[in-house]
């Protein structure tokens, strides 16, 4: 994998830990050529001789913008999710504070 594209996870790591990028792959996803949106991943247009594809968020989330990608962003997103499942006990246990605001201690799972 090229430097580019490991900045570009490290991009798409923090958006989907920022909530800017879904954390959960829809069950909808259309693929077709592009029509110069904007990639949510790596915010370059999508041309028409590429191929985007675009996630299906659901009903409430009708007035947000489409979520489009390239189809390598969509691949390196799809890895950045599956990757944060792998760590997501330790997310969550790093995400939780004592209730007497003191330090809790998270036992390392990796
Ligand atoms: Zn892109």
């Amino acid at each position: 994998m090229s430097e580019k594209a490991d900045n570009l996870v490290d991009v798409i790591r923090s958006r989907v830990l920022s909530a800017q990028l879904p954390r959960y792959l829809n069950s909808r996803v259309f693929a077709g050529l592009g029509d110069g949106d904007v990639c949510v991943c790596c915010d370059t247009a999508i041309e028409r001789s590429e191929l985007e594809y675009e996630l299906e968020i659901g009903p409430e989330d009708d007035s947000a913008p489409p979520c489009v990608m390239h189809l390598q962003c969509y691949q390196l997103w799809f890895g950045v999710l599956r990757s944060l499942e792998i760590e997501g006990t330790h997310l969550r246990a790093a995400a939780a504070t004592a209730p007497d605001g003191g330090e809790r201690r998270v036992p390392r799972t990796t």
